[in-house]
Formats: C-alpha cells, sequence, structure tokens
C-alpha cells in the first residue's frame, strides 16, 4: 500500500490549487473561513462556476460530462476546494441522485437531467426521511399508485435539506404494501412545482431554516420519472447511501476548520494552555487518522482491488469529529461564545478582530453541528452495521 502522491499526482493537485485561486469568489470563501451564513446565491454561484469548468460533476465518468478522473485526483480536487474556503458542493443533485441516474436511470433521463446538474441550473432535494421512517428507512408510506401513464403521489417527507429552493426531488415512495416493505418501495422523480406539492420550513436549533416538511397531496407524476424498475427502489436507496455516507465523512473540511480552531485558540490567549493544545493535539492526530483511513480506500481503489467498505466507518469517525472542533471553539472563546447571536452569522457584522465580535458566530455554528450525527443515518445505527459486516 502506498500512501504517497505520485509526481504527476502532485502536478495535478498544484493545477487544481490554482483554478481554484483563479476562480473562487473572495466574498464566498471568507464566509466559509469565518462559518457565516451562506445564501442560496452563494452556493449557486460556486456551483455554476465549477458547472461551466465540467466540476460540478467532479466524480462523474467522461462518458457522462465529467472528468473522469481517478479515485486520487478526485480527493486531490476536494481537498483544494475545502483548503481554499470553497463551500461543500450542495451533494444531493452531482454527488446523490446523479449516479443512480448514470447506473439505474433510462437514456432518456440522463439525457434530460444530467446536464441540468452539472451546470448547477437544477436545485434538487433528498426525499428519503418521513416522518417515522428515518432509522427506519424501509418503512416508508408515502404512497405512489398508478393510473395509466401517472403516479398519483400522497404522503409526506421531513427533514428535507434545502428543500426551500429545490426544483426537483428524488423520492423514495410506496409502490405495493402487500410484500415485505424493502420489496415495495419505487425510486421516484418529481418536478417540485407540480401541483399538489408543498414545503414547510422547520427552524432548527440555531434559527436556521435548513430543514423543510414535504407534502404530497395528489401529485401527478408521469411514469416516465420512475428510475429502473417499480419496486427496485430499495436497491437504488442504498446505492445512493453508500455515496451519501463517503461524503458526509469530509475530511478536508476538518483540516481547514483544525487550522481556524488554532487561530480562535491563538487570538484568545488558550493556546497558551498545555491542556488545551493537548485537546487540539488529540483532535489532530483523529484527523489525521481518518485521512489515513480515506487514503487507503484511494489506495486500494487505485491498485485495483475492491475498496474497502468502510462509508460507515467514515460517517461516524468524520461526524464525531465535526463535532469535536465546534466544541472546542466554543471553549476557546470562553464566555465570547456564549451569546446566541443569529445576526452574527451575516458577512460584515463582526469584522476580523478577536474578541466578542470575532467569536459571535460560533455558537450558531456549534448548535448547527449537532446534526452531524443523526443525519444521513444516525451515528448508532451506523455502529450496528459496521459491528453486523465485522461481526456477521
Ligand atoms: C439536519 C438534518 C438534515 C437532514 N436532511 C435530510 C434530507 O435532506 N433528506 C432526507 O431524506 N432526510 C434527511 N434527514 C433525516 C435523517 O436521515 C434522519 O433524521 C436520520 O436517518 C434519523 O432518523 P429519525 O430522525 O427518524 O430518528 P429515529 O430513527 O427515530 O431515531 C431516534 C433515535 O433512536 C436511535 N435508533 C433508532 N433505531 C435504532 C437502532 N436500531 N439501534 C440503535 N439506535 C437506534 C437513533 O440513533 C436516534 O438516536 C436529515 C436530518 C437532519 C437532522
Amino acid at each position: 500500500m502506498d500512501l504517497n502522491f505520485t509526481p504527476e499526482e502532485q502536478a495535478f493537485r498544484a493545477e487544481i490549487r490554482q483554478w481554484v485561486a483563479d476562480h473562487l469568489p473572495k466574498d464566498i470563501s471568507h464566509k466559509v473561513h469565518h462559518a457565516l451564513r451562506l445564501n442560496k446565491d452563494d452556493l449557486q454561484r460556486w456551483a455554476r462556476i465549477l458547472g461551466k469548468q465540467g466540476w460540478h460533476g467532479w466524480a462523474w465518468p467522461r462518458q457522462f460530462g465529467g472528468p473522469g478522473w481517478n479515485a486520487v485526483q478526485r480527493h486531490l480536487f476536494e481537498e483544494e476546494c475545502a483548503l481554499a474556503g470553497a463551500p461543500r458542493v450542495v451533494p444531493f443533485g452531482p454527488v446523490m441522485v446523479a449516479p443512480v441516474i448514470m447506473a439505474f436511470g433510462s437514456r432518456e433521463q440522463q439525457e434530460r437531467h444530467l446536464p441540468g446538474i452539472m451546470s448547477g441550473d437544477v436545485w434538487w432535494s433528498q426525499g428519503y426521511s418521513e416522518p417515522g421512517s428515518g432509522s427506519d428507512l424501509a418503512s416508508v408510506k408515502t404512497r405512489a399508485e398508478k393510473r395509466g401513464d401517472t403516479y398519483i403521489v400522497n404522503g409526506q417527507k421531513t427533514w428535507t435539506t434545502l428543500g426551500q429552493y429545490g426544483d426537483w426531488i428524488f423520492c423514495l415512495v410506496r409502490t405495493d404494501a402487500s410484500v415485505k416493505p424493502q420489496a415495495g418501495i419505487s425510486f421516484l422523480l418529481i418536478d417540485m412545482k407540480s401541483p399538489g406539492v408543498t414545503v414547510r420550513p422547520i427552524i432548527m436549533l440555531d434559527g436556521e431554516h435548513e430543514v423543510n416538511e414535504v407534502f404530497f397531496d395528489n401529485v401527478e407524476v408521469p411514469a416516465e420519472n420512475l428510475v429502473g424498475e417499480e419496486n427496485k427502489g430499495w436497491t437504488y436507496a442504498k446505492y445512493l447511501l453508500a455515496h451519501e455516507r463517503t461524503n458526509i465523512a469530509d475530511v478536508n473540511r476538518g483540516k481547514r476548520e483544525l487550522e481556524r480552531l488554532k487561530r480562535i485558540a491563538k487570538a484568545e490567549g488558550v493556546y497558551e494552555d498545555a491542556r488545551f493544545r493537548d485537546q487540539i493535539a488529540l483532535l489532530e492526530v483523529d484527523i489525521v487518522a481518518l485521512e489515513m483511513m480515506v487514503l487507503r480506500v484511494l489506495s486500494a481503489e487505485k491498485s485495483g482491488k475492491q475498496s474497502l467498505d468502510v462509508a460507515g466507518l467514515l460517517k461516524i469517525r468524520g461526524s464525531e469529529i465535526q463535532q469535536r472542533y465546534t466544541e472546542l471553539m466554543m471553549l476557546a472563546a470562553g464566555p465570547y461564545a456564549t451569546p446566541f447571536i443569529q445576526e452574527a452569522m451575516e458577512a460584515g457584522w463582526q469584522g476580523d478582530q478577536v474578541g466578542a465580535a470575532h467569536c459571535a458566530p460560533l455558537a450558531s455554528h456549534y448548535f448547527n453541528y449537532r446534526k452531524t450525527t443523526i443525519y444521513g443515518g444516525s451515528n448508532e445505527v451506523q455502529r450496528n452495521i459496521v459491528a453486523q459486516t465485522v461481526l456477521g
């Protein structure tokens, strides 16, 4: 196993670094480096810049308009973007539904949907979870009844991230209630502007509108929007979840935020405290260990071996690390981080100085990150899956 990058890979990294330096808008990277609120315009602006270069689907094969990079090149691209302060690409289109459409969708679906995802123009949402169907996802109840060439959809999805901006939503729907739960699910693409679709906000612990409830009331969906075969949706859903969990680990963001933690600790004077430095060192060791795990996966892929099945492990460790750095930032800032000031998330509110104004967004950031051990499949459930895989 060789974990070092070759000279060609290093040259590739340098090329990407230069491109990102030339193209990433400064106002956006400022917000990312200071954990400020990113609005729809920020996210879509960056998506379109990537799309113009053919990199919004950076993991896509050439055949579907992607750059055709190998696993190492994809990793280097992600790392360079994260370290430069690029926003995390909203994954629902390019990282989640696109691979499903490529693997299981019809040629018409590929031609219709992939270009809009690549260009960053069409915003996708994920309609998996329902009230009562989160960890037990196979119990989804949203019904899709076929009448002629149309499915009539009724039910409710929940926790739909950024669904308030959604143009399209990919949904798990029940098409057969008479068989075991997994065998009666289908994967449907639904235009969110269809009559009968209602999106209602859920306000999170940090006061932000990031998630939603989505209601379907006799929504008519053309049967041609069914992906693959009817009642085979569970297979496609699981294929998508592996992409989601690997993406959530986001070790590169961890590296960037570690540097931010060090900056805050130095500015606030606690970096001199050996006990606090111990905490930072422990976090750094865990981030390096997570990175090694990612590099092992890449090395296995590079040498043509079957990729290690570690999506669940990456999700658990990555999300725990994300929560730890937000906790340490709060500790580093001490009383300055305690007030919960929503306006502090706005760019320009706080300036770059140390102290109260600088630390004001930290509480929001801390509250927001409680989500990471829940979404994408809770960590408790991931532990069950890992235990089953390892212990049988
Ligand atoms: C911020 C945020 C964004 C999200 N975005 C989306 C989205 O865009 N689209 C989407 O479809 N979903 C989304 N989700 C939903 C997410 O996938 C679910 O919240 C998650 O799968 C957990 O399901 P649940 O909330 O129903 O909790 P439950 O399944 O009710 O679990 C409650 C608790 O019980 C534990 N538990 C449940 N079963 C077991 C078990 N078998 N063994 C041990 N412990 C167990 C869980 O770990 C958890 O602590 C989002 C969630 C959040 C918080």
